[in-house]
Order: structure tokens, then sequence, then C-alpha cells
């Protein structure tokens, strides 16, 4: 038993990735094949993921931030390029923009969910001539779905492309206005949607990524810049010089990811579902134990998120309170062998940003949410006891 008056004996981080022998046999196996990469592990992978988020298409790449830039890259954006995205997220999704050179313009976010706000986003795009802005990158941050039905038509009106950063959403959902439940990345909205491996995320294979598609043209196009921009498929080449023969036809990357990694995710995505239950079983611990408590306010749930059924389609990559002192919670926290953490510092005061013009007080949301906010531990291997002292330190310090 943990004694409430001492610290927890192993350190409780507010994410981690969970391991079994099944994971490990697959990751050995693997490395007595033939192929430590570009091997059978990678399309099994891709074809099991695209099936888990409903998407035509998935392309495995190194981690989340390769797949961000690709999606730039594919879908055109260059030094005249300006790309709206949420302040509140982690910096790769603001700088996937700035890797083609194109221009990062932050919309402030809405205080309930902290998503970007579309109707600040709405406000930015009939503010200017259409075609000013080329696209939206909302993302589903803490796991709580956008309503993409919502930002797709408010792109099409001014003719731009959405890449779904969806890192923290695997198996997350939202209802559209048909009823219709819409898997996060499952491309019906957005033109491109990207997932991260990284240990902390819903999936493991320790760096990773990936992105979805239903466009057989982005499609195309993702597979070469995936590889250097090489081609050896016999309709796309130029020329013909026998069995040998490649083209590069325009300037790629080596973003792949090996053969061993693909079989931990296979492994991993086995256990996706009974993971997703975990996360939404402890939301529901913590909400009970915050709901009432006056100092300490949940984080909330986008409204199309939940179902007639109470259901939810919150995927919980992090379970987010925000406090009056902030610093002190985490560092009482800390104390007791707690390790909670805060998403995100918000990108536009970080010093590369400040020097593309930004400066604090832009995003007053934003601002006023990074003070009090705070990601308790969340994930599937918590168990109730550890969850049970998270709670009752968080109670001790705010009460
Ligand atoms: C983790 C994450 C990324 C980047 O993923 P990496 O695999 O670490 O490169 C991008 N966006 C968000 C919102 C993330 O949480």
């Amino acid at each position: 038993m943990m004694n409430p008056d001492t610290k927890s004996i192993r350190p409780i981080p507010y994410g981690r990735q969970h391991i079994t022998q099944e994971d490990i046999d697959a990751v050995i196996e693997t490395l007595q094949s033939d192929f430590l990469t570009q091997g059978p592990k990678v399309a099994e992978f891709e074809q099991a993921f695209a099936n888990y988020v409903d998407a035509k298409y998935a392309v495995a790449v190194s981690n989340g931030t390769a797949a961000l830039h690709l999606c730039t890259l594919a879908l055109g954006v260059n030094e005249e390029s300006r790309v709206i995205t949420t302040p509140i997220t982690f910096v790769a999704s603001a700088n996937c923009v700035r890797y083609c050179g194109g221009t990062v313009e932050f919309a402030d976010i809405d205080p309930a969910t902290a998503l970007l706000n579309i109707n600040k986003v709405r406000a930015m795009l009939e503010s200017k001539p259409k075609g000013y802005y080329a696209g939206i990158i909302p993302v589903d941050f803490a796991g709580n779905p956008v309503n993409l039905e919502e930002f797709r038509k408010l792109a099409d009106e001014f003719g731009c492309w959405i890449i779904e950063d969806a890192c923290h959403a695997p198996g997350g959902y939202f209802i559209d206005s048909n009823g219709d439940k819409q898997l996060c990345g499952n491309g019906k909205y957005a033109d491109l949607a990207i997932f991260s491996f990284h240990p902390v995320k819903h999936i493991a294979t320790g760096e990773g990524g990936m992105i979805t598609t239903n466009s057989d043209e982005l499609y195309q196009e993702l597979l070469k810049l995936r590889t250097h921009g090489i081609t050896r498929d016999p309709q796309l080449l130029e020329e013909n010089h026998g069995g040998w023969y490649m083209e590069m036809q325009e300037l790629g990357y080596n973003y792949r990811i090996p053969d061993m990694l693909c079989a931990l995710g296979v492994s991993q995505l086995q256990r996706a579902d009974a993971g997703l239950a975990r996360r939404k079983g402890i939301a529901k611990v913590y909400d009970e134990a915050f709901g009432n408590v006056t100092g300490i306010e949940v984080l909330g749930t986008s409204e199309e998120a939940l179902s007639d059924n109470g259901s939810t389609g919150h995927a919980y990559h992090l379970y987010v309170i925000k406090v009056a002192d902030r610093k002190g919670l985490y560092d009482f926290l800390r104390e007791h062998n707690i390790f909670a953490q805060v998403h995100y510092i918000p990108a536009h005061t970080m010093p590369y940003y400040r020097n593309q013009s930004y400066k604090k007080g832009d995003f007053p949301e934003a601002e006023a949410y990074y003070s009090e906010c705070l990601s308790l531990p969340m994930y599937p291997s918590l168990t109730a006891e550890e969850q049970e002292f998270v709670i009752r330190k968080v109670k001790e310090f705010v009460g």
C-alpha cells in the first residue's frame, strides 16, 4: 500500500508507453527476418492503420514531424504560402510550414476546449482576399476531436486545404451533422492527417509517424517524397533503361521508418482499442473526483464528440486541469514523485516565433490557458491506486 503522506514509490509520469511480451516477440521476429527496413511490415502497418482510422491510404514515416513536413511539401507550400494554425500545440504543427519557407499565422483558441477557434479563423479569412491563405492546420488537442466538417466548409469557401494534426487522437471521433461518427484521420474532411508514434502517444514505435488520406494523387506524391523523390513505377517513369532503372523526379527526403518499428506498431495497434477504453476509464475517474472541486477546472470536451448514448469521441491523450497556482501544484506533485506536465507553452511566444514578428499578448486566450493548465498522468498502465494517489495529492494542494 502507498502511504498517503509519502511520495509514490515509482515515479508517475504524465504519459508512458505500454510494451508487452507480444510486442517484444514481434520486433525480434523482424530482426531475424530478411528485412530491417523497407520490408513487408511497413505495408502491413500502413494497411492496419488505414483500417483503424477508416482512411483509404496510410503512409508510414520516420516520425510525426516528418509526416507534417511531407504534407506541406505535397500540398506545395512555398515562400508565398500563408498557413493558419493554433498556438496551443507542439511546435512541429507550425514548423512544417517554415520548413517549406511559408509563413505561419496563428489564430487564438476556444477557451472551453483549447482547440483552434473557428470563428477567429473565419475572421482572418474574411479580412483578406480569397487565396490569401493557403491552408489550415487544426490540431485534435489532448485527443479532443476538432469538428472538421465545419472547418471543411470554411476551407472550401476560401480555397484552403486542411492538414489535421491528429497526433493526440487515434481512435477519437466526432459526430457530424448527419449523426455519423467521423474518426480522426479518416480523410473525409481533411486533405491529409498525421499521427505520431512517440512513446507518450497512444501507439508507440519509439520514433514513428503516419499520414492518412483519401486522395490518390496526394498518396502517390507522399510515397515519392518519403524516399528522395525517387520512383520505380513504370507508369510514372519518363524513360526506362531496364530492371535497375529508377528516376529521381523531384527533391525528396529519407523519411522512411524501419520494418522493426512497424512490427512493433502492428503489435501495438492490436491493443489500441483496449488502451483507448482504459484512457476513457481514467478520465471518468478524474471527472468524478474533480467535478465539484472549487479551484479546479477540467478542460472541456467539444460537444460534437459526445454521442447520444453518452459515449465520448475524446481520445484522451492528455487529461488537462486548470488551477490558479499552476506552478505551485506542478512543484508540489513533483515532490511526491508525480511528474505532471504542461501542454503547451504557446508556440507564438517561443523565441523563434517572436523573431517572426509575434509577441506575448497576441493571443490572450492561449496565454490565459497556458498560465493555468496542467496535464495529469494519463496512460493505460496507470494503476487505480496510483490514480487515487494523484487525485489525493491534487486535492490536498488545491483544498
Ligand atoms: C508529438 C506531436 C507531433 C510530432 O510528433 P513526433 O513524432 O514527435 O515528431 C506533432 N504534433 C503534435 C500535436 C504532437 O503531439
